[in-house]
């Protein structure tokens, strides 16, 4: 039963929807195991171009099997959307091709609500979160006070489950955050326009997976966030409330015994982040706007900039160990084509030392990043589908991360469509 993982080494946002979209050319099955809609995987492919949010990043293969595991945070009222949306768009949905964990718990219509305010009371202490509800989700699934996905089929139990939730979490919307109560039409209306409409996609997808992995069907489990993010190995509490690792995967796939031998870590050939947090290879003021412009990171998520620096090897390194990647693939290559010098994060300078180590989250925030530079390739590599026909420095570079994370770069990915990316052997 040999599965295959697809996680995001650093911050996010690192490319993992583009090469989930690419690889399950060679995958029956994937499921996405952890996380919320406040994902946006990118793909680019025949159907256009869309950001997945919830749904598994192989949902515009035909043949391929998408799941979303007992371990995300679902949320029915963006999925119901997102299916729409790609029905509108082509992408056929079944369930056939797209099955939803019965044991998957559901984001209730109060979670993003809470999330809101509790950033809004926290005001110049909040955690950056995404507002889309994932933190109380996960909170509260964790102290067994939401529902299970399966329980959508006995209407009058899961009101009746739903209604008791409701009683108690009005009790802290109202005395903590002065909010007003949720209602029993609330639930009716979050019921008939959401629920529903995931309901026929809702099945035990443990046996599913079980059945699947003993016919040797190909299973890829595909990562939302990167693993600064990961609950127990990021930068806590700047982190999402899921693990984010290749070694939670079984867990939240439904798929306990899994025995994952490949680890594709995806990771950004310069830093970018969102949200809070140290961030110690951060470029500010004038220089950060400079990168942001050459590398295309300067629109706007969710109204907040990106953050923006170098490739920070230190992080890389770590995210690569904790994340036991067997495998990289470097993405954006192609964004760095216009530098004359091509600058890395090497190491970070705390209290006067020169570490390589990554640090104990809450030193961090004291750690000065030690630049170095390398020359850059100075031309258009976006058409290069043969590592032998890149130029020299930017082989160099490739070499580089390589050697500092320990782990061989198999794909080097220089453009956002499907096929746009270098293989090696
Ligand atoms: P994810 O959250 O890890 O799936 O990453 P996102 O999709 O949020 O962010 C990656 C962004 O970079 C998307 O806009 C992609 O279309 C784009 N992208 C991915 N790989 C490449 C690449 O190699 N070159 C360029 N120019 N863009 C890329
Ligand atoms: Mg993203």
């Amino acid at each position: 039963m040999a599965c295959t993982a697809l996680v995001g080494i650093n911050w996010g946002d690192e490319g993992k929807g583009r090469m989930v979209d690419l690889l399950t050319e060679a995958f029956d099955v994937v499921v996405r195991f952890q996380g919320g809609s406040n994902a946006g995987h990118v793909v680019i492919n025949q159907y256009g171009k869309f950001a997945l949010h919830s749904l598994p990043s192989g949902v515009c293969r035909k043949g391929v099997v998408n799941i979303l595991g007992n371990g995300v945070a679902l949320d029915p009222e963006i999925l119901a959307h997102e299916i729409a949306d790609l029905k509108a768009k082509g992408v056929e949905l079944t369930p056939d091709n797209l099955k939803i964990s019965e044991r998957a718990s559901l984001l209730l219509p109060w979670h993003r609500l809470q999330d809101e305010l509790e950033e809004a009371r926290l005001k110049d202490k909040k955690y950056g979160s995404t507002k889309r509800g994932i933190a109380p989700f996960y909170s509260d699934k964790y102290q067994k006070k939401t529902v299970l996905a399966g329980e959508l089929f006995d209407p009058k139990r899961v009101k009746k489950h739903l209604l008791a939730l409701m009683d108690w979490k009005n009790k802290i919307l109202t005395a903590v955050y002065g909010a007003e109560p949720f209602t029993e039409k609330d639930l009716d209306t979050w019921l008939k326009e959401s629920c529903e409409h995931i309901r026929p996609y809702v099945q035990d997808t443990r046996e599913y997976l079980l059945q699947a992995a003993g016919d040797n069907k190909r299973i890829l489990f595909e990562a939302q966030m990167g693993t600064l993010r990961d609950l127990d190995y990021g930068i806590y509490p700047y982190t999402t409330s899921s693990n984010t690792l290749a070694a939670y995967a079984p867990v939240g796939s439904g798929l306990p015994g899994a025995d994952i031998d490949r680890v594709i870590g995806v990771v950004k050939a310069f830093s970018t982040c969102i949200g809070q947090g140290p961030f110690v290879c951060e470029y500010f003021g004038e220089e950060a706007d400079r990168f942001r412009k050459i590398t295309g990171e300067d629109e706007q998520e969710a109204g907040r900039s990106r953050r923006v620096g170098p490739i920070d090897l230190v992080a890389t390194r770590y995210g690569v160990e904790v994340q036991a990647a067997t495998e990289i693939a470097l993405t954006k290559l192609d964004v760095l084509s216009t530098l004359d010098e091509i600058p890395l994060c090497v190491a970070y300078e705390l209290d006067g030392k020169i570490i390589e180590k990554m640090p104990f989250p809450s030193v961090l925030g004291d750690c000065k990043p030690v630049y170095e530079t390398m020359k850059g390739w100075k031309c258009d590599i976006s058409g290069v589908r043969n590592w032998w026909d890149l130029p020299e420095e930017a082989k160099a570079y490739v070499n580089r991360i390589e050697h500092a994370v320990g782990q061989v770069v198999r794909w080097i990915s220089v453009g956002p469509e499907r096929h746009s990316i270098i293989r090696r052997g």
